[in-house]
């Protein structure tokens, strides 16, 4: 589902970010990417939904060598990725339902009553119907990133990316949002997970 075929990333600047990395993530894998601050974690993200460009080496994802992707594709491909990162905030003028259904329109869907019924499954999957009304400032911190993650479900994709989804919340918060993510994986889905914290994978092992 994911192939990295000798992959190395050099910004611009001169930072060697990654060097040399092959290695495939199966449909519906568990995955941990995990290394200290600067290792290369986001920047491995960031090469899967194709916001960065690897300077050699190949990228397969589905089948498809997005190396060679036209910029016009790419926000096609996105669509089968759920991203939680933290520069993906939720947008702070507007309620929850409102961010969702913001996402929605922006990807197509025109029809009100399943725009709801979408909304309302991927609220109930994280537990947060009740908050559907609230302001992101209303929200804790660890509910936010619920929120973040049913964004993330909306179109139903395949893989999901989550950047230190659990940087800014409690360890207890924490456990239960990668429990989610856990429980999403056991319905088919692919998720990579960055992250520092090295309770979390003793905890949920993974590979
Ligand atoms: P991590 O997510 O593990 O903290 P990153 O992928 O963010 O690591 O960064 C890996 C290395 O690449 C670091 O040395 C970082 O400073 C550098 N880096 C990341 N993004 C950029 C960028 N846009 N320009 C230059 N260097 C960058």
């Amino acid at each position: 589902m994911i192939d990295f075929i000798n992959v190395s990333k050099t910004y611009p600047n001169g930072t060697h970010a990654l060097y040399g990395i092959t290695l495939s993530i199966d449909k519906g894998e568990f995955v941990f990417i995990v290394g200290a601050s600067g290792a290369g974690k986001s920047t491995f993200l960031k090469l899967i939904m194709h916001e960065e460009t690897p300077t050699s080496g190949k990228i397969v994802i589905n089948d498809t060598d997005v190396t060679k992707l036209r910029r016009s594709k790419v926000p096609y491909m996105r669509r089968h990725m759920g991203i939680v990162f933290q520069d993906f905030k939720l947008l702070i003028d507007r309620n929850v339902y409102a961010n969702l259904e913001f996402v929605l329109r922006a990807t197509g869907w025109k029809n009100k009553k399943a725009i709801r019924e979408r909304i309302e499954t991927v609220l109930d999957k994280v537990g947060m119907s009740e908050k559907q009304y609230q302001m992101p400032h209303q929200l804790s911190g660890g509910e936010q990133q619920r929120i973040v993650l049913a964004r993330a479900l909306l179109n139903a994709p395949p893989i999901i990316l989550a950047d230190e989804p659990t940087g800014n919340i409690d360890p207890e918060t924490s456990y239960r949002l990668v429990e989610l993510l856990r429980e999403i994986c056991d319905t088919g889905k692919t998720i990579v997970i960055a992250t520092h914290q090295y309770d979390l994978i003793e905890k949920y092992p993974g590979r």
